[in-house]
């Protein structure tokens, strides 16, 4: 079946203001922004929509179904967009559910929770983490996919093996049908009333039964015999819910990829968290011992049994992850302990047994503390969009990603394909669930060259017929037909179960609008493939969205960190049709922490900013540039502070100063609710007198104190931290000269202005052998010198320097000398951490958690989301207060939960953040200042 031709209206934004009226301004856009940013999910393909809804309600939904069908415009729902099979673009509408994600019912004692579909399934089992549940599928885009998205493609994971697919997790949901009504598809007793007044009221449940009922014996003949499938509609779970007497629905929609109704909620079945876990990873010589291996190793009852082969070692680098240049594949496998007495090192033992009994490379590594396993997933949960750094050119290309085999045979399988691929001489990663049989499948290919497009068709059919003829198995184990397989669902079943799939959907959606072109489609797999997108460096695999504060806070892709990708490097991009986005992005870096392709999304902006230096910033940075003059006006204001920063003058100071803050931004102000800090009267400079190097003298001291703006101007006590701590130490540091070490300035696009700034600091700081930081940003920014000179000649001083910056935690951590320490507080006080992004960048964030973990008289939390922007970035509080504190508010509720008195970082701009958005509910203080406080207290006692 064709996907039916629709008619559009002529002028597509009549779509966007029809739904404008019916649904609100703010839940639809259609400016090109946002059209660019949704054109894309994780899959090979492009589809630009004309509009895009994000539902609050689920009157929002029903309304846009209704006007979808009434206008035969196509519909596609849309969760977190991580799809790999083009399941969430579309040329109409986009539904995007992700603002409705919320727990609205757990039961813990009956273990189930009510759900909306908008929520990440890694937000949604912490906070069933804190009753010790959890929601047992696991695909490995956990972080970013959302359960809408999960439900609708049956999705499962590494610990499907213990725990199943979402079809096997779901009690009920709640679905929105084509005619804008709402069914509470459940498991119905046949014989129930409830059951029978369904069936009087929806034609399109008594077509299905009747149709289960008539056509059992085809139905029964064509199962894939296999332990997973999600290819088709899933006739086959409704007839094992007749034998039962019962009709199942959930299993109809689970899987059915959007194609049949849209769901609001869903109550899903939850498992007790396990109450201890092992990870080991297990090199072997010989890839067909590991097909003997598996059988052997499901008798230990694993929680998840996957492979890596060879090729895949070698594609995310064997040195970097330390796996032994002879390893033919590795297998990663877990166990679980759930009840008292269970003792894992047996069962650890039993598995290294079994083993043995094969040439292994090495030692298994084993695993038991959760930050040890995460490291050990770390590289398999990231694997495909790792893959984006092994070539410019030749990209891994999801089309025969997924299939499934008997899991006996999942060596075999193996051999097959290196075979296959070494002989279109295609580099592949093969990985997957082996103990489901299950097998990810990624060649790299340049679809943009003849030679190896015509390779992807020929693997494409040749491979999946394979599977089918030989191997019994299924071309879709868990990631959804899409477009991508819906070619193939017709040879995967034969022609009379795909005539009943087809029946089923026009009995669903007789309108032809929900997901057209998805699952039940004869168009060839290659329409729609976005080429050009396919020679970028991105995956858009959304990783980075899930750590992005702006689409936190809107939850919209146009607002994200990926969106931004799409938009900044797509061709039609100019600053003026893209300002609104390029200007939202706070430079936080969290992205480029994320990606996992190596891709710096903040550095892009950073790029495209630099064609358009904000005016009144460059006036400002000059000004700054003046040091004399400018600190002369900084000690003005620090002395009437005491006047104008009184809730009344701020009010008139917010007032007066919002025509100019506006030319810096259209949300720029001076909120009086910003919780300034006390500007200092005596900068730190002044204050040290003895310690500064003035332009031309020979170095005193092998460490130079980097103290940045903050540290200088602010009366805040973390610069004088920082020199006290270092003296404690043994070192008396020089402060030599140095101007911004440029991140505010590079933020408002005037990145000459910073490259002047940084040539000071590079001839200033090259004398020393340490260059020690207690700002995040500078530390970050000093690192990231080689980057802002790439290609010119201060290049190489730029990364002697970065070499030598070490932040004062690292000093600390690294220092010989351990002064004594004491305690600062007369009873234990609980201390978290906030990480500041900037230091995360730059690769610190253990010592900080080490050192605090240390200090006497503290109780170290680790607080919920700590990894996590604050939203201060900078001036980021001041170019955009409202998103800032938006952002500051998971923050706030993540201290209050860790109940700590205390918040530590490393960043001014997150100090002051954090003391505008916690409002006194935790004292912000500079971990160089608890140093001091420790030290302090030995000395006092
Ligand atoms: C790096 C990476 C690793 C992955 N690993 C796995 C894995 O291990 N296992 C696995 O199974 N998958 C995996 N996937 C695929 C993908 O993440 C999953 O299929 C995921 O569940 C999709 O969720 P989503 O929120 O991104 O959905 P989307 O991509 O937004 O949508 C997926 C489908 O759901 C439909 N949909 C969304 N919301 C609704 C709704 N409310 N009502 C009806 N239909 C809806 C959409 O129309 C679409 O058809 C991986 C993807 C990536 C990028
Ligand atoms: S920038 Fe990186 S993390 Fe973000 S979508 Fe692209 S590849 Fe994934
Ligand atoms: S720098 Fe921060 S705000 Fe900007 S895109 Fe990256 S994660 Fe989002």
């Amino acid at each position: 079946m064709t996907a039916p031709t629709l008619i559009l209206p002529e002028r597509s934004h009549a779509i966007a203001s029809d739904l404008r009226a019916a649904l609100g301004v703010d839940k639809v856009k259609d400016d090109y922004s946002t059209i660019t940013a949704y054109a894309v999910d994780a899959s090979i393909y492009r589809m630009s929509p004309k509009a895009v809804v994000l539902v609050e309600s689920e009157e929002d939904i029903a309304a846009t179904v209704r006007y979808a069908v009434e206008r035969g415009i196509p519909l596609t729902p849309r969760a977190a967009g991580t799809n790999l099979t083009g399941s969430a673009i579309g040329s109409g509408i986009i539904l995007d559910v992700s603002r409705l994600n919320r727990v609205l019912e757990l039961n813990c004692e009956e273990r189930w929770a009510r759900v909306q579909p908008g929520i990440v399934l890694a937000e949604l089992n912490k906070r069933l983490a804190r009753d010790g549940l959890l929601f047992g599928p696991d695909p490995s885009s956990g972080d970013m996919c959302k359960l809408g998205g999960m439900l609708a493609n049956n999705s499962s994971g590494p610990h499907t093996l213990r725990y199943g697919s979402v079809k096997d997790n779901v009690a009920a949901l709640r679905v929105c049908l084509q005619s804008g009504e709402w069914l509470d598809a459940k498991a119905y007793g046949l014989e129930d009333p409830s059951c029978r007044n369904l069936l009087k009221t929806h034609k399109q449940l008594r077509d299905l039964r009747s149709l289960l009922q008539d056509y059992a014996p085809l139905i029964a003949q064509k199962r894939p015999t296999v332990s997973k499938n999600s290819c088709g509609y899933n006739l086959f779970g409704l007839a094992d819910g007749i034998a039962r007497g019962c009709f199942d629905l959930p299993k109809l929609f689970v899987g059915s990829e959007g194609t049949l109704g849209l769901f609001s909620e869903a109550t899903i079945k939850l498992v007790e968290k396990p109450r201890a876990t092992l990870t080991a990873l297990i090199h072997f010589h010989r890839l067909e011992d590991v097909g003997e291996a598996v059988p052997q190793l499901l008798e230990v009852l694993p929680s998840a049994l996957e492979v890596m082969d060879a090729n895949t070692l070698n594609l995310i680098g064997r040195a970097k992850h330390g796996i032994p240049a002879d390893a033919a594949a590795t297998l990663l496998v877990e166990l679980d302990a759930d009840g008292a007495g269970i003792d894992l090192r047996a069962q650890a033992e039993r598995m290294t047994q079994i083993c043995r009994r094969y040439r292994l490379t090495s030692d298994p590594v084993i695993a038991f503390d959760p930050e040890a396993r995460e490291q050990l997933w770390k590289a398999r949960k990231a694997l495909y969009p790792t893959l984006y750094r092994f070539d410019p050119k030749k990209k891994p290309i999801n089309f025969v990603d997924d299939v499934v085999v008997p899991a006996d045979r999942i060596s075999e399988l193996i051999r097959y394909l290196e075979e296959f691929f070494g002989g279109q001489h295609v580099p592949v990663a093969i990985f997957g669930h082996i103990g489901n049989g299950n097998a990810h499948i990624i060649p790299l290919l340049d679809v943009n060259d003849q030679g190896d497009f015509q390779k992807m068709v020929q693997a494409y059919y040749e491979i999946h017929q394979t599977v089918l003829d030989r191997f019994g198995g299924s071309i879709c184990g868990e990631h959804g037909d899409g477009r991508v397989r819906a070619e193939y669902v017709k040879t995967m079943f034969g022609p009379e179960l795909y005539d009943l799939f087809v029946r089923v959907k026009q009995s669903f959606d007789p309108a032809g609008v929900l997901n057209p072109g998805i699952k039940i489609s004869d168009r060839p797999f290659t329409d729609h493939i976005d080429y050009e997108r396919l020679s970028k460096p991105c995956a858009t695999c959304a990783k980075c969205n899930a750590v992005c504060p702006v689409y936190d806070v809107f939850q919209s892709e146009d607002m994200s960190s990926r969106g931004w990708f799409e938009i900044v490097t797509d061709k039609n991009y100019s600053y003026l049709n893209s300002k609104r986005v390029v200007e939202a992005c706070l430079n936080c870096k969290s992205c480029r922490t994320a990606c996992p392709a190596g891709v710096d999304v903040s550095q892009l902006i950073l790029d495209r900013r630099a064609e358009n230096p904000n005016k009144l910033a460059g006036v400002i940075f000059y000004f700054h540039a003046q040091t004399a003059l400018f600190e002369r006006f900084l000690k003005f204001l620090a002395r009437y502070q005491s006047l104008w920063d009184r809730p009344l003058m701020r009010r008139l100071l917010d007032h007066l100063t919002k025509p100019l803050m506006r030319r810096l931004a259209e949300t720029a102000r001076l909120s009086p609710q910003l919780v300034l800090p006390r500007l200092a009267q005596r900068h730190l400079r002044d204050r040290y007198p003895e310690l500064i190097l003035q332009a031309g003298q020979t170095a005193r001291s092998p460490v130079a104190y980097f103290h940045g703006c903050a540290a200088n101007y602010f009366d805040d006590g973390v610069g004088d931290a920082v020199i006290a701590v270092l003296r404690k130490h043994g070192v008396e540091p020089d402060l030599p000269p140095q101007r911004c070490s440029g991140t505010p300035i590079e933020t408002y696009g005037h990145r000459a202005l910073a490259k002047d700034g940084a040539r000071v600091n590079l001839a200033s700081m090259a004398k020393y052998d340490k260059v020690v930081t207690g700002c995040a940003s500078c530390t970050l920014m000093l690192k990231d010198y080689p980057t802002l000179f790439a290609g010119e000649p201060e290049q190489s001083a730029a990364q002697a320097l970065a070499k030598r910056v070490t932040h004062i935690s690292e000093f600390v951590a690294q220092s010989p000398v351990k002064p004594a320490m004491g305690s600062a507080h007369s009873t234990k006080c609980k201390v978290a951490y906030h990480s500041s992004c900037h230091l995360r960048a730059a690769g610190v964030t253990k010592e900080p958690r080490a050192i605090l973990r240390g200090l006497p008289g503290v109780e170290y939390v680790e607080m919920p989301d700590a990894d996590r922007c604050a939203g201060g970035a900078g001036t980021y509080l001041v170019k955009d207060f409202e998103t800032s504190q938006r952002i500051v508010e998971r923050k706030r509720r993540a201290v209050e939960q860790s109940g700590a008195e205390v918040v530590a970082t490393s960043c001014p701009a997150c100090m002051i953040q954090l003391r505008t958005g916690l409002q006194g509910a935790a004292e912000v203080k500079h971990v160089a200042q608890l140093i001091q406080e420790a030290y302090e207290a030995a000395d006092r006692s």
